[in-house]
């Protein structure tokens, strides 16, 4: 043969492979079938790779195995399994209650996107008792969709009660999962319809890859997401499914850290003399921490404070004065970062006080000592611009 052909099919994978702790990674657009007759047997075979091959399907298999779930989808990012999920299960003429302290990209998406495809949007405040929220429902509402705690704001929901009700109306319930990271609280086991999750996040822990899940125990939801993925042509690569897997793997350990380095960092900000408030529900005394308490494992590292009412300039002077935490958005990497939330709190109809300049925190591996040292540097420099 020649030179092109023979160089086309040297190398080819002969037969089974060595066998390594993580899946192997495997790249392919094409897919070789054994015979004719399979080409067309989509029962049996895999016949092409945007489905996904070996890698994507192991973390699926980790993924429902977190979130004690019958089938997971993926997708290419956090909010495009939010977005996906909802392509997938609404209509024109449906509509969709939504929680205000909701991710601000989820609201962005349904005011611009689902609006245009015929879906009323509705926003309600997470205060809003179960029965007052299903109860008010119309007749058109096909699915409810809750964020636990807000990862801003931190309120928490009924999310048992709420699943419950909707299901006696034929509701669909779902919710961003993302802080309890699938393993904190399981949504899937109170009765919740859909657990999605940005993967991003904790499951990733290493702030390097994008990707969302949604995961569904009935199996028809199941089908339902997985259409809507085909339909809508997405694909996550082999690689990235390989690094989520390898997250996956370390995510019980890394959240027992970080929640308790960040419940005691929040401890020690609820004692200083700069802080108006503490929004962490893991904290005793914080708002909604009975809620948290009954339906939830653990807390993650990530958790706001109010400072006492002071200038943006104080505000940036305290978030410039920080080393060790990184000023970024994101979180649930290995490494601590902080925000000002309150730019992003104005879309909200439900606006609340906080008590003064909201900061966010996402408290990574590092020394508690550390950050608290970091902290208490900020807070100073914080009073020196507020005094001066
Ligand atoms: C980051 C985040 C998302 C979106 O994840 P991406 O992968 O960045 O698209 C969704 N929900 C919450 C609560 C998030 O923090």
């Amino acid at each position: 043969m020649s030179d092109e052909t023979r160089l086309i099919h040297a190398g080819k994978t002969k037969g089974p492979l060595a066998k390594t702790v993580g899946p192997p990674i495997q790249k392919g657009s094409t897919v070789l079938l054994p015979s004719a007759e399979a080409l067309y047997d989509d029962a049996h075979y895999t016949t092409y790779g945007r489905a996904g091959l070996s890698a994507q399907a192991a973390l699926c298999d980790g993924l429902a195995t977190l979130e004690g779930a019958v089938g997971v989808s993926l997708y290419p990012s956090g909010i495009a399994a939010i977005s996906g999920a909802m392509m997938a299960l609404l209509k024109a003429g449906d509509e969709v209650l939504i929680v205000d302290n909701v991710y601000k990209p989820v609201r962005r998406f349904a005011d611009n996107v689902l609006k245009r495809f015929g879906v009323t949007i509705a926003y309600f405040d997470p205060a809003t008792p179960p029965e007052t929220l299903v109860g008010e429902a119309s007749d058109s509402t096909r699915m409810i969709f809750m964020e636990t705690p807000g990862s801003l704001t931190f309120e928490m929901q009924d999310v048992p009660r709420v699943a419950e009700l909707a299901r006696e109306r034929g509701i669909l319930t779902a919710i961003d999962n993302t802080w309890a990271a699938g393993l904190l609280f399981r949504p899937l086991e109170h009765g919740v319809d859909l657990s999605i999750q940005a993967l991003t996040k904790y499951v990733g822990g290493h702030s390097d890859v994008f990707m969302g899940s949604a995961a569904a125990r009935d199996p028809k939801l199941v089908r339902r997401l997985a259409d809507g993925v085909n339909h809508m042509g997405w694909a996550v690569s082999g690689e990235d499914a390989y690094a989520m897997l390898r997250g996956l793997r370390t995510l019980p350990v890394r959240l027992e850290k970080q929640g308790a380095n960040g419940l005691a960092i929040a401890a020690w900000l609820r004692d200083q003399p700069e802080v108006a408030a503490l929004y962490h529900p893991g904290l005793a005394g914080c708002p909604d921490h009975q809620l948290w308490a009954r339906d939830f494992t653990g807390a993650c590292g990530l958790f706001s404070f109010a400072l006492k009412p002071g200038s943006k300039a104080a505000v940036n002077a305290f978030l410039d004065a920080l080393k060790v935490f990184g000023l970024g958005f994101s979180w649930g990497g290995f490494e601590s970062l902080a925000i000002w939330c309150d730019p992003q709190l104005s879309v909200r109809e439900a606006r609340r006080d906080y008590g003064g300049p909201l900061i966010r925190l996402h408290v990574g591996l590092e020394h508690p000592d550390d950050l608290i040292a970091d902290l208490r540097t900020g807070l100073d420099a914080y009073a020196k611009a507020a005094g001066g």
